[in-house]
């Protein structure tokens, strides 16, 4: 016999797919839910329906939008391009109000151990933008640990043939850490003091 009865049981099983939640913490989440009124659990529901309905990627840079392209890639100076790995990237970069350029997302980074190659993340879709022209630099802003400092590296050898200054954040940011968990003085300065490579 199961110790929870079903639903519980299924809606236990269903938070524990969330990153960093185990059982314990499942069932605290479950329980919390019984507690809500039944509009309170609809507008929790709603709302995970609601992102896969409406949130995508951004045509250009591959950020998260609602729209086919995002309010970065229509307002901003379109000269500069910062290169991240993952959308939380661009919200800890936002964060310091500072960067007045675009963005490209490349949806991970080259890391040959766990089987991603060049082709797996958005680099073609970078080459060709700069291809485009109209752009003057591209910051490679990919986190400071080995896959991201040879990812910068594989990505600034194939932009240079196209004319455009290559730079990347200094070492501001702790070697081995992700931009999301820099203090906003460091990544800001980790950005300002971007070195050509
Ligand atoms: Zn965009």
């Amino acid at each position: 016999m199961e110790v929870f009865i079903e639903p519980i049981g299924r809606l236990m099983n269903e938070f524990s797919k969330l990153p960093g939640v185990g059982k314990k913490t499942a069932q605290r989440y479950a329980y919390k839910v019984i507690s809500m009124s039944e509009a309170e659990a609809r507008a929790f529901a709603d709302a995970i329906v609601a992102v896969k309905r409406r949130v995508r990627f951004c045509r250009i840079c591959g950020n998260f939008t609602e729209d086919e392209v995002c309010d970065i890639c229509k307002t901003r100076d379109k000269s500069t391009i910062c290169v991240v790995k993952e959308p939380k990237d661009v919200i800890a970069l936002e964060k310091l109000h500072e960067y007045k350029g675009i963005y490209h997302v490349l949806h991970g980074v080259i890391d040959p151990m766990n089987g991603v190659s060049p082709n797996d993340i958005r680099i073609r879709e970078l080459l060709e933008r700069v291809g485009e022209g109209g752009v003057k630099e591209v910051i490679m802003a990919t986190n400071p640990d080995v896959e991201g400092e040879a990812t910068a590296m594989y990505i600034a050898k194939l932009l240079k043939p196209l004319g455009v200054l290559v730079t990347r954040i200094s070492r501001g940011v702790p070697v081995g850490s992700e931009l999301e968990y820099a203090d906003e003085v460091t990544l800001s300065r980790a950005l300002s003091e971007r070195k050509q490579i």
